[in-house]
């Protein structure tokens, strides 16, 4: 990445989706939708075992992918915060980035969080895998988030993802609201 395009990428522009194509921006917007969907998840869960973390695993050099990638830094450029050269999206109130997290983010390697039964009961770490592998092979074996160049998706690979994130939010909502039919 050239130096100082990272503070460039994450400076606010509502409008950063208006250059994609429509299948693209549903990709994006369905997207955001499942990314809250797994924090929500998570939440009660980083908020139990993170919140008080002194060996917290957070770091700079994490927090650099969503700035790097390009799927993932248009999403950073549609949130009106600046990143942080030294701290990524560290801050005393915790991570900054609302969405476009890496997903490494997502994954919890921490023995205490995988462990914990709440965790396995509520299939956590099933949707948590799912959610990292909707991207992957979108161009040959490359990954979603590790794609350079966007415009080589093609439209069936698009609407492939697109059909895999609407069946996880499906699923996910069943799980949370399951006397719904
Ligand atoms: S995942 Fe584990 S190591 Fe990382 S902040 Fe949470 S409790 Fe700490
Ligand atoms: S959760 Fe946020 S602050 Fe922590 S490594 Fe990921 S992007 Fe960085």
């Amino acid at each position: 990445m050239l130096p100082g395009l990272v503070g460039l990428l994450a400076m606010p522009d509502i409008d950063a989706m208006d250059a994609l194509d429509q299948p693209l921006t549903n990709l994006f917007e369905h997207y955001v939708d499942l990314e809250t969907q797994i924090r929500n998840l998570t939440a009660p869960f980083s908020h139990q075992y993170c919140q008080g973390c002194s060996g917290a695993c957070c770091q700079e050099a994490i927090c650099k992918e969503s700035v790097e990638s390009p799927f993932l830094s248009t999403l950073v450029g549609m949130q009106t915060i600046r990143y942080d050269p030294a701290r990524g999206w560290q801050s005393t109130a915790g991570c900054r980035l609302e969405f476009g997290r890496p997903l490494v983010c997502y994954e919890y390697f921490c023995e205490e969080v995988l462990e914990s039964e709440n965790f396995q009961n509520a299939c956590i770490q099933e949707f948590i895998r799912r959610f990292v592998s909707i991207g992957s092979k979108a161009h040959g074996n490359t990954h979603l988030l590790c794609i350079s160049d966007l415009d080589i998706l093609t439209p069936r690979k698009i609407d492939k993802i697109r059909d895999n994130i609407l069946l996880l939010l499906a699923e996910i909502a069943r799980v949370r609201s399951p006397t719904e039919p």
